[in-house]
């Protein structure tokens, strides 16, 4: 065989001449990874097993050349690309069949400038990776709340974790990011260069260019924290969740809190008795002085008889680890969710009642408090949805087993069936399922900052080249109505 099966930009199927993918391997810096070699599997594998999608090729780029060269192979042979970064999105949408796919986890450098508080990070970099540089000087970058989450997919989406509270969304601290463009051109994007591709890249997800890196503001915290978890049995959750709504309706902005209904996991933190057993936990960091913190969660401390209470002072890079062993790579993964307002009972006995019916040992309801720094942002200042919600809640289904997918999936689209009532109609991008699309993104962000998105594209990827995504159609791909609306 001297072609390789390929799928078009269009959708279409097609061939390549495997001695231009020969010579299109020779102009890369990184490897060219083909389907068939040995290390494919691996290479492809990105966190939610559930995803099946096969590309023809990986390119595992080594700098912003090989980003361009790619780029002008796909064009002048009409590919199909998705961008891979962290591999963690839920929807798989690094992946695309038949295409080729721009795996970026190779350019990992984290550059620290301590003095000027500013972190340029390449966009193969982990959080994880980026709190090991910034905490040598007690900085960091507001993040998500595990450590192995790619830095591109969370901070083009938005992006919010323990800190978001007190210093907002990640993306509200990115200062300036450098892109390849949908004709391969390196440009930069910040409040003073292109800015409007700058609002756009903060929550319009991959629709604009590759994202090779990014300079972020960076915030002093830690290197010490107090924080953790503190766990009671489920039979006790309608008490547990009215004291969560209370503790953080009166939390200052220091404190990030999140409430998780599941069987406790193993976690080596736990007792083991303790695993498996259906509990309610209320997970919490205190980023400010480390008395004061110890003085804030002193009423959650003393709050009923809590299973086990593993809250202390800990170096911030261990609590943002501290949750990664119960989101392994490579289990089958199935998320819905919504934003809220507030906490009403009826929301407090629907979760109560859903986490009942909660079949597999890996799945959870979660609930996240947002709100303070994330809200004093104007809602169009950047693309990025949900500043007026003060809770997201995650309807995470976990397991292992393939003939169990029709099971977990009915649960967690039940769960949110009965969850939806109590919403803000709005759904963070990032959490977004591969069924959910396009129907849902018009609801994720809005009207205003979607009809701002659409035209974003129109200048800056009319062909849709970037598609492979939570896809902002540019005009020649939308129904008449939808254009209508947009310009
Ligand atoms: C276990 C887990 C925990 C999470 N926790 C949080 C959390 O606490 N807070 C939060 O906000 N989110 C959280 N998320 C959601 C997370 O923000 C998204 O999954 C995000 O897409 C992950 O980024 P990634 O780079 O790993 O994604 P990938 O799957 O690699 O990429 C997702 C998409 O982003 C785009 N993209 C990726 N890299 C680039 C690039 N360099 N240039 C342009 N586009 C690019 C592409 O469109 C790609 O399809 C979590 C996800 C998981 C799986």
């Amino acid at each position: 065989m001297n072609t390789q099966a390929i799928t078009r930009r269009n959708g279409s199927q097609g061939t390549l001449a495997v001695a231009d993918i020969d010579e299109f391997a020779k102009r890369l810096r990184g490897r060219l990874v083909r389907r068939g070699d040995a290390d494919y599997a691996g290479v492809r594998a990105i966190w939610n097993g559930m995803i099946e999608k096969q590309p023809a090729l990986i390119a595992r780029v080594q700098g912003v050349a090989d980003v361009i060269e790619v780029i002008r192979f796909a064009r002048q042979h009409d590919l199909l690309i998705s961008v891979r970064g962290g591999g963690h999105n839920v929807a798989g949408t690094a992946l695309c069949d038949d295409g080729l796919t721009i795996d970026l986890t190779q350019m990992k450098a984290v550059l620290v400038d301590a003095s000027a508080r500013e972190a340029v990070v390449q966009a193969g970099a982990t959080w994880g990776d980026v709190d090991r540089e910034t905490q040598l000087y007690g900085l960091a970058v507001p993040s998500g709340i595990i450590s192995t989450t790619g830095v591109p997919g969370l901070t083009l989406g938005g992006g919010f974790g323990w800190l978001s509270r007190k210093h907002g969304y990640t993306c509200d601290n990115l200062l300036e990011a450098e892109l390849v463009t949908a004709d391969g051109r390196v440009i930069r994007a910040s409040a003073k260069e292109n800015a409007d591709l700058f609002w756009g890249l903060r929550g319009g997800g991959g629709n604009f260019g590759v994202v090779t890196a990014f300079k972020f503001r960076l915030q002093p915290v830690g290197p010490q924290v107090v924080g953790g978890m503190i766990l009671y049995p489920l039979d006790k959750a309608a008490e547990v969740l009215k004291f969560f709504r209370e503790f953080t309706t009166s939390a200052p902005e220091e404190l990030g809190a999140l409430a998780v209904l599941r069987p406790a996991p193993p976690a080596p933190f736990l007792p083991k008795e303790l695993h498996g057993k259906p509990v309610v936990a209320i997970v919490v960091c205190y980023v400010g002085d480390p008395e004061e913190g110890a003085r804030v969660l002193k009423p959650l401390k003393e709050f009923g008889q809590p299973l086990a209470d593993v809250i202390g002072p800990k170096p911030f890079t261990a609590l943002q680890a501290m949750l990664d062993g119960g989101q392994l790579a490579g289990r089958r993964y199935y998320w819905k969710s919504e934003y809220l307002h507030e906490i009403k009972e009826g929301t407090i006995d629907t979760l109560i009642a859903q986490a009942r019916q909660l079949g597999s040992p890996h799945s959870a309801i979660l609930v996240f408090q947002l709100g303070g720094a994330i809200s004093r942002v104007g809602p169009l200042e950047t693309a990025a949805s949900g500043r007026d919600a003060r809770y997201i809640v995650n309807i995470a289904g976990a397991w292992e087993n393939k003939q169990d997918n029709e099971r977990e999936m009915k649960w967690v689209r039940d769960t949110w069936a009965a969850v939806r009532p109590f919403g803000t109609g709005a759904v963070y991008v990032n959490f977004m399922a591969n069924d959910e699309r396009p129907e849902r993104l018009h609801a994720a962000y809005g009207t205003e900052i979607y009809q701002r998105l659409a035209a974003l594209k129109d200048r800056h990827d009319p062909d849709n080249f970037f598609r492979t995504n939570q896809n902002i159609l540019p005009a020649r791909e939308r129904r008449p109505a939808e254009v209508a609306t947009v310009n």
